[in-house]
């Protein structure tokens, strides 16, 4: 290692709900580690709760903290971006600051929402009818114009997968829609679902369920229409259409309103750097989380290539895995945690009723409480206020503080 580069036990890079449930993980088992948290943001969101801050149930300020109020204590909060990985001497590069050394190198820093990736649409965002969920400035605009629209064409669109919560851009569509239903404006509203994938829903199980919402609120569901151009004074979007032969074709489309979830790739200092697979994302082990070539880095969150579904309840059960890993490789701890690919998305289809959809690598239902509970395959109110209520709560005051409720690591070696 470069030995003018401040050397640290443990460096995490990004300190969104990955990098302060690890560190708060980490310092729970080892409380005089020195953890190096990275990131360039002063401010910390919860983002589940932006698609309730679209259909007026959430306060957008309810959904934001300062980041230096969320690091554990024993976490020193360095205001930075990562620019770089060098692995071969255990240091990371930063942007117009010194390099940083390690002994353990854990990686979040998230992925990157590419909205240039859509012609016309960075110029038209937030004006023209033309929002997003999937921005914490925007999550009211929605509101806005789902309480706003009497009549007209309202598209949804969805890129293609890996995204966060690929779930989200179908609760913002049930959630607007249950609010024209509720005014007696469908009809009057027509709601179309603009989805580049070729199904509704990867997990084919929550899919039934899902159908019986886009009938009753009567919208026309298109698949394999990807978003490609938005125009926003004209009030046009264009969609490449592909059958499944494989042809391709343009198609353009008027809307009233238009709610975009943007193409998702690897964060820029992750994509081709030594860390990364051909897709740029980060190259762990599905398991232990361990990179796949360079023994003392693991990843979580967004960033990684593990084939989780990308959430916070993910990252909820990642980050004991990895802090407990990490423990091990310092002599703090003993056993291999192991993460089973647990990820779960609370499909919002109408304002009161939730379908819980939970589940594991090979999308194998991995339900958290007993049917005779929470039946997650149907709409329940119970799963409604786990999500307006619990979940907010277990985030802020158990995730991000170190409780491994509903989220103890399991051991390799355990039965
Ligand atoms: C609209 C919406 C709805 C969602 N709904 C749900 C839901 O219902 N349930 C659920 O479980 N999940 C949901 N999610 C997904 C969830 O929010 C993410 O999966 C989760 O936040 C991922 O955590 P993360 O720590 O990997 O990334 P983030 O929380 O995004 O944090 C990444 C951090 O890394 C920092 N960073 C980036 N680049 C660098 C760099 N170069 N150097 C240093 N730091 C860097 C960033 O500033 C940021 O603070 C939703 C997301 C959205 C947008």
């Amino acid at each position: 290692m470069n030995p003018s580069a401040p050397l640290h036990d443990v460096i995490i890079v990004g300190a969104g709900a990955a990098g302060i449930a690890t560190a708060a993980s980490l310092l729970k088992r080892a409380p005089n580690l020195d953890v190096l948290l990275i990131d360039p943001a002063t401010e910390h969101f919860y983002q589940p709760g932006w698609t309730l801050v679209g259909a007026g149930v959430f306060s957008q300020a309810s959904t934001r903290r300062e980041t230096a109020a969320l690091v554990p204590a024993g976490a020193t909060l360095l205001r930075g971006t990562v620019t770089g990985f060098d692995p071969e001497h255990n240091r990371i590069l930063l942007a117009e600051q010194a390099p940083r050394g390690y002994r353990q190198l854990v990686v979040c820093p998230g992925l990157k929402l590419d909205w240039a990736a859509i012609d016309g649409l960075e110029a038209t965002l937030g004006r023209h009818g033309v929002t997003s969920n999937y921005r914490y400035d925007l999550a009211p605009y929605t509101w806005e114009l789902t309480r706003a629209l009497q009549h007209g064409r309202a598209l949804f669109t969805q890129p293609g997968m890996p995204i966060k919560c690929a779930g989200a851009p179908q609760k913002a569509l049930y959630l607007a829609c249950d609010h024209w239903r509720r005014h007696d404006r469908l009809g009057a509203v027509q709601a179309e679902f603009l989805n580049a994938n070729p199904s509704l829903f990867g997990v084919a199980a929550y899919v039934p369920a899902l159908q019986r919402y886009i009938e009753r609120y009567q919208v026309d569901l298109r698949l394999r229409h990807r978003l490609v151009a938005v125009d926003g004074p004209a009030q046009e979007a264009t969609f490449e259409v592909s059958d499944a032969q494989g042809n391709v074709r343009h198609e353009a489309r008027p809307f009233d309103m238009l709610h975009v979830v943007p193409p998702q790739c690897a964060p820029d200092a992750l994509r081709g750097s030594a860390l990364a697979d051909a897709a740029g994302w980060l190259d762990v082990d599905p398991h232990s989380l361990r990179h796949r070539r360079f023994a003392n880095i693991h990843g979580l969150g967004d960033a990684i290539n593990a084939g989780n579904a990308k959430t916070v309840a993910a990252a909820r059960k990642q980050a004991p895995v990895v802090a407990h890993n990490v423990a091990v490789a310092l002599g703090r701890a003993q056993g291999q945690a192991r993460y089973d690919g647990y990820g779960a998305c609370p499909l919002t289809v109408e304002r009161g009723r939730i379908v819980l959809a939970e589940f594991a690598y090979g999308g194998q239902l991995a339900p958290s409480f007993p049917q005779w509970l929470l039946k997650g395959t149907e709409p329940t109110r119970l799963a409604w206020w786990l999500k307006a209520h619990g979940l907010p709560w277990l985030y802020w005051n158990g995730m991000l503080r170190g409780h491994e409720w509903l989220a103890r690591p399991v051991l390799a070696d355990s039965p």
